[in-house]
């Protein structure tokens, strides 16, 4: 089989180091890609310090990484959608059983057999689970391989992987947001990606923050309005006036606040992950019908179309370009909410 360089943690308290890896002999439907970019996302940091162990146990060594953007180098004989040289990406998922329910109807993230990109069981058994993109190749069934616009920045395309279609799925769930007013809660690597989004759909954006050092950069960004949460008054002003909300923070908050700030049948969606559960209020949603969803990700379709919407927008992720050799810094750093808005490593730091 062949090798591949790649960074890996050893257990839950060690940093991320160099290691050999060894990647499948392309099947007749994988392809192999020489991986160029790899975003972090901070679900490679949950798992390897093994913090979702309750729902998703971190099987060591682990090899994170579900933002990757690359070239493919080989492909198998029955692969039809791609050629050698193709840009392409790979996000969360490498596999499904690609005949249940959910996968027919191309949300394959809910699959009961879906294969996580890292840190699932490898059914190819190259290795107990299968190892992410901080390595130089990777080898994927071309289902799961996506078409990257070749007039993008690869290296803001990488977090497009993960941040991007969780926070662009969500938003065309909730439909024509045109004209609506459309508010992102927090400013981070999703929170930056859902406002950039948002006002592509025409949508009258308004950030809600903490920081008031953050006010410019989401004007930058593209936001028409920054409301500091904190501010009472301010909040006030906006109450029950928003249509649709995407929460993206992953810290405790209380999530009341913002179903507050819904007019009549709006929703509110949470795409980041407390670790707490969160306490609601039943007349939060009683008073004006509102609804609070949750949304997962993408399916591969949905993550083509989002792929696509941004090489026509010209959207990519703000990224901080990083060598391999300086990630476990990057770790200290995305913990303290030190970067805008994401790191991409540039994977060629890998052959120094
Ligand atoms: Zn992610
Ligand atoms: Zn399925």
């Amino acid at each position: 089989m062949p090798n591949a360089k790649a960074y890996s943690a050893a257990s839950a308290t060690s940093p991320l180091a160099p290691e050999t890896i060894q990647r499948r002999e392309p099947t007749k439907r994988d392809v192999s890609i020489e991986i160029l970019y790899c975003g972090i996302c901070h679900s490679d940091l949950h798992a390897v310090r093994n913090e979702w162990e309750s729902v998703m146990p971190t099987v060591y060594p682990i090899v994170p990484g579900h933002e990757i953007v690359g070239r493919i180098t080989k492909v198998g004989s029955e692969v039809s959608g791609f050629k050698e040289g193709d840009l392409v990406g790979v996000g969360c998922l490498v596999d499904s059983d690609q005949s249940c329910p959910s996968c027919r109807a191309d949300v394959e993230q809910f699959c009961p057999e879906a294969v996580f990109t890292y840190n699932s069981p490898d059914k190819h058994n190259t290795a107990p689970v299968t190892y992410g993109g901080y390595s130089e190749s990777i080898v994927v069934d071309e289902k799961f391989v996506l078409r990257v616009p070749d007039n993008l920045d690869l290296a803001g395309v990488a977090p497009l992987l993960c941040a991007g279609i969780t926070t662009y799925s969500p938003i065309r769930r909730w439909g024509d947001i045109q004209g609506k007013k459309v508010g992102v809660v927090g400013l981070g690597g999703l929170g930056h990606m859902g406002v950039k989004f948002a006002k592509a759909f025409g949508a009258h954006v308004a950030v809600f923050t903490t920081s008031p050092s953050k006010k410019e950069d989401a004007l930058r960004l593209g936001a028409d309005e920054v409301i500091i949460s904190k501010d009472e008054e301010q909040m006030k002003q906006h109450a029950g006036s928003f249509d649709f909300i995407l929460d993206t923070v992953s810290a405790d908050h209380d999530v009341n606040v913002y179903l507050g700030m819904l007019t009549l049948d709006g929703n509110l969606t949470l795409v980041g992950a407390p670790d707490k559960p969160l306490e609601i209020s039943a007349f939060a949603l009683l008073f004006g019908r509102k609804s609070l969803s949750g949304s997962l990700i993408g399916g591969i379709k949905e993550t083509q179309e989002m792929l696509d919407f941004c090489g026509e927008h010209n959207i990519t992720a703000d990224v901080e370009v990083i060598p391999i050799q300086q990630v476990n810094e990057a770790y200290e750093r995305m913990n303290k909410s030190d970067v805008k808005y994401r790191f991409s490593i540039d994977m060629a730091s890998l052959k120094y």
